[in-house]
């Protein structure tokens, strides 16, 4: 199991972004950050991804 911890991304959220690999919690990590966040398309820059990639945590 992946996570992502929210508040580690820069939001203020408690919420955690869990999946079963680096690339399924990512995208549920983009569905959140839209949804939850009003993240557009356009504001997750490749930047943005790496940093989430430093963040992610395997449990
Ligand atoms: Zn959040």
């Amino acid at each position: 199991m992946k996570t992502i911890n929210c508040r580690e991304a820069g939001f203020d959220c408690d919420v955690i972004v869990k999946g079963e690999s680096e690339e399924e919690v990512l995208q549920n990590g983009m569905e959140h950050a839209k949804r939850d966040h009003n993240m557009k398309e356009e504001d997750i820059t490749p930047e943005m991804k790496e940093k989430i990639k430093s963040i992610i945590r395997s449990s």
